[in-house]
């Protein structure tokens, strides 16, 4: 039997009832970790590994107390998308390949422990938790967390896991998490594992969300006090449907994972908040995904919906292409044949592959068997192939307006030609309304007009972290001194990857900013997450 391991210690291999048998482990290859070959007999039913992870397991984050919202007790938390799972369990760590499971966790008993299985909701006073994940996941899936953690329900079968000094907070933002649930199955079908809780993890988790069956983990960076943020809650809950039931069969299928996600988060979005509002969404993901195919190049393979990871790490196929270039180009399809005729469609693709996983051609087969069935013209209209097997953004790219955001574009325009920050109308504005603005300004404004923008709107403090994440990047290319100490608080506080990228990447573009960068990155780089440190390594080009 051959497994996936990576750092792990290895201290022996039994069968069945505890017969020792033999096993090696391969040399290392980068990122890959080792093969981890093991002697089984004919009729072999069980295989024992006693183990140890290593202290910096790439999946595992242990925090300090002072990492943590409450600063008293130590929090763990594991990550394992794309192939991280193999730092902390030998298992066969492709997506393609599913597995239930059973756990045993024993944990300090002033901490309650989480895994992406069924849950309990109260602390165990012996410290010892047992979980059950009936349905089969994919390794990518396995999840863990420990920490000093309270639970709020939001109505029937779902809820909020969070520390103490976040749980109000917490359960104020995600209100509307049963609205989302209901929506969602509305739209595409029984949600498929039980409960459906959300877990606000310390500020060093690198993602927005993961979306681990039962239980998504989030940053509280979502947590904006006003709920503007909560989309990201409404892609983690449409993975119980793309991703976790039908699964991308490898990772160069990343985006049957997340295309039909964001496209069906949207969905879920509109059908809550209204059209208006999911138009702001999708024009603003429009403007970032041309700016990554502006950044690749338009020829880059990159841009191709399948990828080709071969011999790469497969967190590199982690961009707007497979997010964002899918949903449009299941959006160009929905548009192409109307919107009955598409749910019924994607209403059949996840029942009929449940528990299932799902490659490109295969999708493309579905696809012309079920809904092109032979009509040439209807083929030519949705041209896959130029979306699949093409670069950049195909001539049939929906065309996305939103009245909302050009309210902000024109307050943008009016401010550069010279009216008053004071006598912009910005009262209805959300958290979308300002990232539009932010980003329609020019890159680098004089001292001037930041000083006077920031007078006015209170940027450098605004503590919502998409309006932060905006505005320093205009402070550095400005070099408006005055928001670096709040920039640097952030950083370090903060192990976001959205947020850091972009920041330090800004920072990179001079000697001095450069230097800046190091600097707090020197300091930062202990609070931030495997999955974070690869990517910024290499913008700052970090020498360990
Ligand atoms: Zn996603």
């Amino acid at each position: 039997m051959i497994l996936d391991s990576r750092d792990l210690s290895i201290k022996g291999v039994s069968l069945d009832n505890g017969i020792a048998t033999s096993f090696s482990i391969a040399d290392p290859i980068e990122f890959m970790g080792s093969k981890f070959t093991i002697q089984i007999q004919p009729g072999t039913q069980k295989v024992n590994i006693t183990y140890a992870t290593s202290p910096d397991a790439a999946a595992l984050q242990w925090l300090d107390p002072s990492q943590t919202a409450g600063g008293k007790k130590p929090f763990l938390f594991t990550q394992s998308q794309a192939i991280l799972a193999r730092t902390w369990i030998p298992l066969q760590d492709s997506p393609g390949i599913k597995f239930t499971y059973n756990a045993t966790i024993k944990c300090p008993n002033d901490l309650m422990a989480l895994m992406s299985a069924e849950n309990d909701t109260t602390i165990h006073a012996d410290g010892i938790y047992k979980f059950k994940m009936p349905q089969p996941i994919s390794s990518y899936l396995m999840a863990l967390s420990v920490g000093d953690l309270q639970f709020r329900s939001l109505g029937d079968n779902c809820g909020v896991f969070a520390e103490p000094s976040m749980i109000d907070k917490s359960a104020w933002e995600f209100a509307d998490l049963k609205k989302m649930i209901t929506s969602a199955e509305e739209l595409y079908g029984p949600y498929a594992w039980g409960r459906y809780d959300v877990l606000v993890l310390p500020p060093s988790f690198p993602f927005g969300g993961m979306e681990n069956p039962r239980i998504t983990f989030a940053t509280p960076t979502i947590i904006a006090g006003d709920r503007s943020l909560v989309a990201l809650v409404a892609h983690e809950l449409a993975h119980s449907w793309s991703g976790n039931l039908v699964t991308n069969a490898t990772w160069n299928d990343f985006w049957l994972n997340e295309g039909f996600t964001v496209y069906f988060e949207t969905r879920i979005m509109e059908k809550i908040y209204g059209k208006a509002y999911a138009d702001m969404l999708t024009l603003l993901s429009l403007g970032e995904l041309k700016e990554t195919i502006d950044a690749m190049g338009d020829t880059s393979k990159d841009t191709h919906l399948y990828l080709d990871l071969a011999g790469r790490d497969p967190d590199e196929g982690v961009s707007d292409i497979a997010y964002e270039k899918g949903r449009f180009f299941l959006t160009s399809i929905e548009m192409a044949i109307g919107r009955e005729r598409w749910d019924a469609f994607v209403n059949n693709y996840f029942s009929t592959y449940a528990f299932q996983s799902m490659d490109t051609k295969s999708f493309l087969e579905y696809l012309e068997k079920e809904l092109i069935k032979g009509d040439s013209k209807l083929r030519e209209q949705i041209n896959a192939n130029a979306w699949v097997y093409g670069p950049g953004l195909p001539a049939n790219c929906p065309v996305i307006t939103s009245v909302e955001l050009e309210k902000a574009g024109k307050a943008a325009a009016d401010f550069k030609s010279g009216n008053p920050a004071k006598s912009l109308n910005t009262s209805e504005w959300t958290t979308h309304h300002w990232m539009y603005f932010l980003r329609n300004l020019n890159d680098s404004l004089d001292l001037k007009k930041m000083t006077e923008l920031d007078a006015t709107f209170n940027f450098t403090n605004s503590g919502n972290s998409e309006i932060q994440c905006e505005w320093y990047q205009h402070a550095i290319a400005s070099n408006y001194e005055v928001a670096f100490p709040a920039m640097e608080k952030f950083l370090l506080h903060v192990g976001r990857r959205k947020f850091l990228k972009p920041i330090y990447s800004e920072l990179a573009k001079t000697p001095s900013g450069l230097e800046r960068g190091r600097a707090i990155y020197k300091k930062a780089r202990p609070g931030y997450h495997a999955v974070a440190t690869q990517t910024i390594d290499a913008i700052l080009k970090w020498e360990l």
